[in-house]
């Protein structure tokens, strides 16, 4: 059985304890170690991975996560669709902590990360327009309605190099360009896995406001926003899961076809 289904936990997204029949394993790729040993296990008669983008640890900080191996690893396991949790400052008052956002588009504002497999021999341009799966982002949205949670639908993201977070310049200037929300995880995770032909779904998670609305927020209270964001974030997992089909026919499953 391919492993179809892959979770790249994000932080505070460590356990793993919905896999059943767990079996850890380590994958060579010709861009050097993964984040972290890779679990794999089934839930819901799927056999799904498991992989914590900073490591089980939380040790790899954002700007030193070997994007591309995390992604190749899970393209040779056979892997179809990623389910990408995230956590996320706010930059919209509307979008509250504690709230989840579905990123429909994203900024790129990193500057130091190898975002693409093709860079060397073969030449492609896949196309960014609609960065996320379609279709997993209507289940995730569906999921986290039917959960009542706080979902918004839509979302520009945008992604910072870090690790430093962002100045009020900055964090202003990302509100006038029409952003939501931000982090410094979603790129180039998302468009390497559009290069492998896999699916992609972000769950942004809004664990405070970002540096523009100039709040007090005690370490406390962002502990506590992140732990139930991560039941929250579980939750909708466990609810997409069973929703997903074999077959693909979303603009993710060809998106080479016209790119080489
Ligand atoms: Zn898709």
């Amino acid at each position: 059985m391919d492993t179809e289904i892959a979770i790249i936990g994000g932080t505070g997204i460590y356990n793993t304890d919905i896999i059943s029949n767990k079996e850890i394993v380590d994958v060579e790729t010709p861009y050097g170690k993964t984040s972290d040993s890779l679990t794999i296990g089934e839930f819901n008669e799927k056999k799904i991975v498991f992989l914590p983008r900073h490591g089980k640890k939380h040790s790899v900080p954002p700007h030193k996560i070997n994007f591309r191996a995390n992604i190749w690893a899970l393209k040779e396991l056979g892997v179809k669709r990623i389910i990408a949790p995230c956590a996320v400052g706010s930059l919209r008052e509307e979008m509250k902590p504690g709230h989840i956002a579905i990123p429909d588009q994203f900024i790129d504002r990193t500057k130091d990360r190898d975002s693409t497999f093709y860079d060397q021999g073969t030449v492609a341009h896949i196309s960014t327009a609609d960065p996320f799966c379609p279709d997993l982002r209507n289940l995730a949205i569906s999921a986290g309605k039917k959960l009542n949670y706080n979902i918004h639908g839509k979302a520009t993201q945008v992604c910072i190099e870090g690790p430093r977070f962002s100045t009020r310049a900055e964090s202003n200037m990302f509100r006038s360009w029409g952003a939501d929300t931000i982090n410094m995880t979603l790129f180039p995770e998302c468009v390497l896995a559009r290069e492998s032909q896999i699916c992609y779904l972000a769950i942004a998670t809004i664990t405070d406001y970002d540096v523009w609305a100039e709040t007090a927020v005690s370490h406390h209270e962002v502990l506590k926003t992140l732990e139930k964001n991560v039941e929250k974030t579980s939750s909708i997992i466990q609810n997409i899961i069973p929703e997903i089909n074999k077959n693909r026919d979303c603009l993710c499953a060809n998106a080479l076809d016209e790119a080489i």
